[in-house]
């Protein structure tokens, strides 16, 4: 592959800078070979050039939770996914990594699926069999008897039986262990309430770890977290911080151990925002309307605690589709983050959280050319993120509407 010099308007690298005007990014391959004037990008031979006037070009977004398998159209997750073959779930799957990617998704964290599904999915996109964003996946969830997303065949209990499934789990190639430390909306799943055991969540964060894998916890009921964060997890999804009476339940000194342990967050605020779009006047909406907005309030005071937030909507859960991560950005803004703060949640930060941050996720020289032009200044309105006219994996130019 030759060289290529992208002339955009703006430039955002994805480490949390403001945008900036009058810069070229030079492409030696699938690498990023140079941020440069565009004195010195006119300088270089033989390039194949292309002008990207009034758009930004900054790296391709990383939707940080996904569920591949699941559809995003509110279909109920059960008994939906008792009725599909695996054969289903990875078509499923590969749908939903095409549509990413053309909505600027370079790279999606699964953050379950049903047995080895996405792990295989992950393996066909890497071989270039499927086309679509780069996949970091978890495999199956681990979850007690019961428990949320039991159907992805992840059930275990007691020390024993959760060594045997998290090796099970690292073995099947997984990037890294999901636990689910609480219920969810899965039927006859307990949200109000931890599921394993401080003890239980430490025996897989103990054998993760002794395999070279990090642990995330689910955790919705606020008691949860407090186990996760005393089992030693490194990541925590949602941080809901629910009561037992299902009302929000802030506890100070749960945020002030979270903010302490570094590990960070990624709330997945965009279920409640597309259920309040989607759903009609009534009970069931002011619910979630209600949930956004505590929601905001807590992201918002872990925010100011120091937590790191990064940025994943849940796609294919609920009523999540995945070329709308734009929206997460939206509520993380209304958490207190500025643009190019939540654009940093989607890419530098991102990245950096799952360990890849030598690889992609930044504009800079010798990391993978994962791209995305827009129209307009996203770090002035991040709304601009759904207007995508070019997107670069590997420095291939894999969709454009230029
Ligand atoms: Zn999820």
């Amino acid at each position: 592959m030759a060289r290529t010099v992208l002339q955009p308007q703006w430039l955002i690298d994805g480490a949390g800078t403001e945008a900036q005007e009058g810069l070229s990014v030079i492409l030696d391959g699938d690498r990023i070979e140079a941020v440069a004037t565009r004195e010195e990008a006119n300088a270089v031979e033989g390039a194949r050039v292309i002008e990207l006037p009034g758009m930004t070009l900054l790296p391709g977004l990383i939707n940080n939770h996904v569920h591949l398998v699941l559809p995003g159209d509110n279909t109920p997750f059960v008994p939906w996914i008792d009725l599909q073959s695996d054969a289903t779930l990875a078509l499923v799957a590969a749908h939903n990594i095409d549509t990413s990617l053309r909505a600027g998704v370079t790279t999606v964290r699964d953050c379950g699926g049903r047995k080895r599904v996405t792990l295989d999915l992950r393996t066909a996109q890497r071989e270039g069999l499927t086309a679509g964003a780069r996949v970091v996946a978890c495999g199956r969830t681990i979850t007690i008897t019961g428990g949320h997303t039991r159907h992805f065949g992840g059930e275990a209990d007691g020390a024993d039986a959760l060594r045997r499934m998290t090796r099970q789990v690292v073995s099947e190639g997984a990037d890294f262990v999901k636990v689910m430390a609480a219920g969810g909306g899965t039927p006859g799943s307990i949200s109000q309430r931890p599921s394993f055991s401080a003890e239980e969540l430490t025996v897989i964060v103990e054998t993760a770890h002794a395999l070279g894998k990090t642990v995330t916890a689910h955790c919705i009921a606020t008691a949860s977290i407090a186990n996760a964060l005393a089992a030693g997890v490194d990541h925590i999804e949602h941080a809901s911080f629910m009561g037992t009476d299902l009302e929000p339940d802030f506890d100070q000194r749960v945020a002030e151990d979270l903010a302490a342990a570094g590990a960070p967050v990624t709330p997945t605020l965009q279920v409640a925002r597309d259920l309040v779009d989607l759903l009609p006047e009534g009970p069931d909406r002011d619910l979630w309307r209600g949930r956004q907005e505590s929601q905001h309030r807590i992201i918002g005071t872990l925010r100011e605690l120091g937590v790191p937030l990064l940025a994943g909507s849940d796609a294919g859960w609920r009523a999540t589709a995945f070329d709308t991560l734009w929206k997460e950005l939206d509520e993380l803004a209304a958490c207190g983050l500025s643009p190019v703060e939540a654009i940093h949640a989607a890419t530098g930060a991102a990245v950096a959280a799952h360990g890849a941050g030598d690889h992609y996720g930044t504009v800079r020289p010798g990391l993978l050319a994962d791209l995305v032009a827009v129209d307009g200044n996203p770090g002035a309105d991040l709304s601009k993120l759904a207007e995508v006219r070019a997107v670069f994996q590997g420095g291939e130019l894999v969709h454009a509407t230029l």
